[in-house]
């Protein structure tokens, strides 16, 4: 059976993306070309990218859609005005009416063109016919199929990936980089300190190394604790290049800060340990009271690890760690010790509102807290419903999609103690045996978006 093309066509480019293009169908013209803005090659030479922008629509410039595909050849291209171009190729499938087939494209900036797309005689078979006195011999598509895109599942595309850390080398971070790969990935590990940036109301950059660096689909903080505040501001710099944060700045600083986490815990009514702070060394006293009389737990605002958390057993022992503290001019807080915890406590990591995995962990002999650094052990726990709760909330609350919420079990119930915003891989994939940075990257996959604004 015959397959006849007008001069001009409606088509599809399903694995880039594109439901619906208008395109003109032109055998004078050898290649097809793809109308492209911002074309940016990346990944390694073995396996070359190109990752470009494109408003399928030219009477709509805000319906945008970020494209990527593999490169397969870079040719040198003259047009019909005369004009001689490098440009990028790529292969994608084609779908007009029932007929799917796979073509070349090259990529180019068609703007001022009446088309966003020509099919050229490359990508047209024997047994089809174009028929030059015909518009539009196929079914009609149109520009709302990128409205019903928007909520179907996301086109699995390669994507750019920024992992900003300062320790390429550690477990959770290798991991989180082999599994990208693995997934067809490019992912780039970024030194938060050595980013810079430059802040203009017209165009947000962020530059390295004395380079301005490309454009990310998606960008994994794993900020320590000690960068937190410029770490917040470099991210805040990637959102607004159009990255997708896997955590976003405002979740990761209100996490970090136990005070803040606490306030907002407390406002969405999440159960947590009783916690006094003062900032004058007159109430030492009363804050003990607040907090409940001893034992009590004295922890500094910013300790990670365990590393700044001391148990007083009496209330004299308080009083001394509390003046001690005061004389380092440290912020701290103090809390109720939940004894019935007994030196342990369960991990939930979280991702996306799912309960992914848990584990109880169990301080080292003698020890109260129970952080894997200081010597704690680990196995795998079925959480509680309520703890799975209390954590989904807790997550949700601070803003974080991402998180390792550490659950205290009391008498009354579990307590949430602490929001991690870059919870460590190990300890959880070791005790539970799951692989937690794949489920990690599927979830970022899922929420990078390929279609831009679009009016509303
Ligand atoms: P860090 O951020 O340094 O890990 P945490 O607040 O998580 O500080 O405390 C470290 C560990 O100490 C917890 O994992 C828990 O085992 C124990 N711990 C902390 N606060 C309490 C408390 N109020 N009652 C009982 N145990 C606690
Ligand atoms: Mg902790």
């Amino acid at each position: 059976m015959n397959f006849t093309l007008g001069w001009e066509e409606w088509l599809s480019l399903p694995a880039l993306g594109l439901p619906a293009i208008r395109a003109k169908i032109d055998t004078g013209a050898q290649t097809s070309a793809l109308h492209a803005t911002v074309i940016e090659p990346f990944g390694p030479p073995e396996k070359p990218q190109v990752r470009f922008l494109i408003q399928p629509n030219p009477l709509d410039p805000s319906l945008e859609v970020t494209c990527s595909a593999e490169v397969v050849d870079q040719r040198l291209i003259t047009s019909s005005n005369g004009q001689t171009e490098m440009r990028y190729v790529i292969e994608s499938e084609v779908e007009i009416g029932d007929r799917r087939w796979p073509i070349e494209l090259t990529l180019t900036n068609r703007e001022k063109m009446a088309y966003r797309m020509l099919l050229g005689r490359s990508a047209i078979s024997e047994d089809m016919l174009v028929d030059v006195n015909s518009s539009q011999v196929q079914p009609s598509l149109s520009f709302d199929a990128y409205k019903r895109t928007r909520r179907a599942k996301p086109v699995k595309r390669p994507l750019r990936i920024a992992l900003l850390s300062r320790e390429p080398n550690n477990y959770s971070n290798r991991r989180l980089v082999e599994v990208a790969e693995r997934r067809g990935h490019v992912i780039e590990v970024l030194d938060t300190n050595r980013c810079y940036m430059r802040i203009t109301a017209s165009q947000a950059e962020v530059h390295y190394d004395g380079v301005a660096l490309p454009r990310y689909d998606a960008v994994i903080p794993r900020i320590g604790a000690s960068v937190t505040a410029y770490g917040a501001a470099v991210l805040r710099q990637f959102a607004a290049t159009g990255a997708y944060c896997l955590n976003r700045a405002e979740g990761i600083v209100s996490s970090r800060d136990k005070l803040l986490a606490h306030q907002l815990l407390a406002q969405a009514g999440i159960p947590m340990p009783v916690t006094a702070f003062a900032n004058s060394p007159k109430v030492t006293r009363d804050l003990i009271n607040l907090a409940g009389d001893a034992p009590l737990v004295v922890k500094l605002q910013e300790s990670t690890q365990g590393k700044g958390v001391v148990l007083a057993e009496t209330r004299k022992a308080a009083e001394s760690l509390i003046d001690a503290f005061r004389g380092l001019e440290a912020n701290f807080l103090v809390q109720s010790f939940v004894r019935e915890s007994s030196g342990s406590d369960t991990r939930l990591l979280v991702i996306g509102n799912k309960v992914v995995a848990a584990m109880q962990r169990t301080g080292a002999d003698g020890d109260f807290r129970s952080n894997l650094h200081r010597g704690g052990s680990a196995m795998a726990v079925k959480p509680s419903k309520g703890a799975q709760a209390i954590a989904r909330r807790a997550t949700r609350h601070l803003g974080l999609s991402v998180a390792g919420v550490d659950v205290l079990e009391s008498d009354n119930g579990p307590l949430v103690l602490e929001v991690n915003s870059s919870p460590g891989l190990e300890g959880i994939e070791g005790a539970t045996g799951l692989d937690i940075a794949t489920l990690i990257l599927t979830h970022l996959e899922s929420r990078v978006r390929t279609l831009g604004p679009t009016k509303a």
